[in-house]
């Protein structure tokens, strides 16, 4: 097999061959067919989140085959589509696990980040983590909604029943979370950064109400913001956006320190609070729901080995939706 490895942070993926391992009890092995890169990822290569491990294999919106199957695996079979998300592994004991937030566990296993991902032509998954896709849909399409989707989803579902939903950076969660929060009858305010008209009309092409600059106020107050961008500047001026009781969900695993702000843009029983990984229900959750909406997922792919290319390109903003990693391009 091969994969596109960090063997230093800050460094270039590199292209390296590897000896095919047998699934252990538990795990299966997934043939990749694509594979998402994510935001996350760049935190990753950069060393901004705590503990990295490395030599890893980063990328967890991995779409693909199982290809061999491990002993005491339920349920999955070879041949069969999976998806391997960014939830890896929970302990199943401690009191987050008890209490149905396995997003929160204490001793838990990312995929990408402290277990190696899908920026390679196979991969290993725990078998009870990854979710059968099914046949409907192609695999570049879909790989983006194991995280931007699936992370979105949960982020949407946080920030409330509200009217109008604010989403600050329009990126590949948003293009999804934009597409779920119509369907649902809501109004979309899409806020990029300054003088970004395309994202801006990109977000009007996917019924956005309303578009414009991330300084920018809403033309009318929202019921609640989701911040997907990684700059702590955005956080005062959400709260600044949303009305009186309004929520403002910080949906990054990493931002930028928050600049201090008045109390008053949090008074009136505004919220701010951020979302945190996954649970698996919030993956079949979402998994189901994606097709009833009718998601279309803009992608741009990129051969497995151009990885350094595609990440470098998301850090430039250089394409609208996702970038998908594809191993047969
Ligand atoms: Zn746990
Ligand atoms: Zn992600």
């Amino acid at each position: 097999m091969h994969a596109m490895v960090l063997t230093r942070l800050h460094g270039d993926l590199e292209w390296t061959e590897r000896a095919e391992r047998q699934p252990g009890p538990g795990e299966i092995r997934v043939k990749v067919a694509a594979c998402g890169v994510c935001r996350t990822d760049l935190h990753v290569v950069d060393g901004e989140l705590p503990d990295p491990k490395v030599p890893i294999v980063p990328g967890h919106e991995v779409v693909g085959r199982v290809d061999a199957v491990g002993a005491g695996v339920d349920g999955l079979t070879v041949g069969e589509r999976v998806g391997v998300p960014w939830l890896a592994h929970t302990c199943g004991v401690c009191p987050y696990c008890h209490g149905g937030h396995e997003n929160l566990c204490d001793h838990p296993l990312f995929t990408g980040y402290n277990r190696d991902g899908g920026f390679a032509t196979a991969t290993i998954a725990d078998a009870r983590y990854a979710f059968p896709l099914g046949e409907n849909g192609d695999d570049v399409a879909l790989a983006p909604l194991l995280c931007a989707g699936l992370i979105g989803w949960r982020s949407l579902v946080m920030a409330g029943e509200g009217q109008r939903v604010g989403l600050y950076g329009f990126g590949a969660a948003a293009h999804i979370v934009a597409q779920v929060a119509k369907w649902q009858g809501r109004s979309v305010f899409a806020f990029t950064r300054p003088g970004d008209l395309a994202s801006q009309a990109f977000a009007r092409s996917l019924g956005a109400a309303w578009a414009g600059a991330s300084d920018e106020a809403p033309p009318e107050p929202l019921d609640a913001a989701i911040i997907f961008a990684t700059p702590g500047e955005l956080v005062p001026l959400a709260l600044k956006a949303v009305r009186k009781g309004g929520r403002v969900v910080c949906a990054g695993i990493h931002m930028s320190d928050i600049p201090s702000f008045p109390y008053g843009l949090l008074w009136e029983e505004r919220q701010l609070v951020s979302v945190a990984n996954l649970t698996r229900r919030d993956g079949l959750d979402f998994l189901s729901l994606a097709p009833k909406v009718g998601i279309v997922t803009h992608t741009t792919p990129y051969p497995l080995d151009q990885a350094n290319q595609a990440l470098s390109d998301l850090r430039a903003g250089r394409f609208e939706g996702a970038a998908v990693l594809v191993p047969q391009c």
